[in-house]
């Protein structure tokens, strides 16, 4: 169908409609374009109408509420690195978990959630799901008291693998074993493993969760959470999703995708790094425990092993007898490491944890006080001659 413009278009007109596709010749830029959209435009009415019939099923680009060419990039990238069937953006991470449960669950059904999950699931199992009727109970990392948990109205079991904090393992195949016995779904947080050190849907989980914050983005400059399903699992979330009208900008989606570029590389520097100064903390007499899976000693190694490709940044660490006072002076001596949430950025961080709160089956009252690093790609012996500076000095 042809359009017929005039040529004598007014002033006013032209303002609207000159350079709206410009035609250019030449090759093609290496990433993906920025497309901000609200409004998709049609050839006509039959197509837009044949557009919007067959976008529930397929990835079609018909409303900016439903995505976006560049969000639509970023999603084909984390289905691949996860190892799913396709990927929906949310505008972080939590709102993917919340979505995940909105979806899944429905008034008087029952999920079961590993004691290790990040902490604010435990403000939505308070909000949310206690005003809509949605039963959960917390059970050991380890999965040692699912059968004695499990309920008749358990629809989905959630973990966390490892753990945020402390990093406890789990072991998914079994976890998948036990869920497809009792016909729950098995959903991951796989933010630690990216995808790329850790791949919960390849060991049998339905749903993938990931904070695409920390390393995905990886510059501490961008929000957002990422779902990725089976191909069993799909639909349902698609639909409330749509519903919901969530979506995550074009800028965001760029600067997300952009990162995914340089994440194995990223990684195995802040491997090396954390696993330097885990090695230097063991050998410190103010450090009573040191959390990382990579170290032999840490509790589920043999899982780690097994299961992941690697591990990241993040390591923890208990004080021999430190009480509060004297952990957070050591902390605020911290000179390289940032204070604050999050992680996953190029830069070293250091967080207070409070296991107390985070933690509801597993007993933490008589651990000395638990610092979390995330290890950055600064130089590790700039960052241990600043932890040695911090245990050395006093306030
Ligand atoms: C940070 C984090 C989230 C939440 O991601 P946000 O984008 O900060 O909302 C979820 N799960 C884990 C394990 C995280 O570390």
């Amino acid at each position: 169908m042809s359009k017929i413009l005039s040529k004598n278009l007014r002033p006013h007109t032209r303002l609207q409609r000159s350079g709206s596709a410009p035609a250019y010749r030449g090759g093609k830029a290496v990433n993906p374009p920025v497309v901000r959209a609200s409004t998709v435009l049609f050839e006509s009415v039959e197509e837009m109408a044949a557009m919007r019939a067959r976008r529930n099923d397929e990835r079609i680009f018909t409303y900016g509420a439903r995505g976006n060419p560049t969000a639509f990039a970023l999603e084909e990238a984390i289905a691949d690195i996860e190892g799913g069937f396709r990927t929906r953006l949310f505008p972080t991470g939590l709102a993917a978990i919340a979505m995940v449960f909105t979806t899944y669950l429905k008034p008087g059904d029952h999920v079961l959630i590993a004691d290790c999950v990040y902490q604010p699931v435990r403000h939505l199992v308070g909000t949310f799901m206690q005003q809509f009727g949605i039963e959960a109970t917390f059970f050991c990392a380890d999965g040692s008291d699912i059968a004695q948990k499990a309920r008749p109205n358990t629809r989905m079991l959630y973990v966390e693998c490892p753990g945020s904090l402390v990093y406890e393992l789990c072991d998914m195949r079994s976890l998948a074993a036990l869920a497809e016995t009792h016909g729950w779904l098995l959903v991951a947080d796989n933010t630690w493993g990216s995808g790329l050190q850790y791949q919960p849907l390849a060991l049998g989980a339905d749903v993938s969760i990931v904070a695409a914050t920390k390393y995905l983005s990886g510059h501490s400059d961008v929000m957002m959470g990422a779902v990725t399903t089976t191909e069993k699992a799909w639909q349902p979330l698609a639909i409330m999703t749509d519903a919901f009208g969530m979506t995550v900008s074009p800028d965001d989606a760029y600067l997300v995708l952009r990162g995914t570029r340089t994440l194995a590389a990223r990684l195995k520097l802040h491997e090396q790094h954390a696993i330097k100064v885990a090695h230097w903390l063991l050998a410190r007499t103010e450090v009573a425990r040191v959390f990382c899976p990579a170290l032999p000693g840490h509790p589920g190694h043999d899982i780690w092993q097994r299961d992941c490709r690697g591990t990241n940044g993040l390591i923890s660490f208990e004080f021999t007898h430190a009480d509060l006072p004297a952990a957070t002076g050591f902390v605020n001596r911290l000179a390289l490491f940032g204070i604050g949430a999050s992680w996953g950025g190029y830069e070293s961080l250091a967080t207070l944890s409070d296991l107390g709160a985070a933690r509801s089956v597993t007993d933490w009252s008589r651990a000395g006080p638990i610092v979390r690093l995330h290890i950055g790609l600064e130089d590790p012996d700039d960052l241990i001659e600043d932890l040695a500076q911090a245990f050395a000095g006093s306030d």
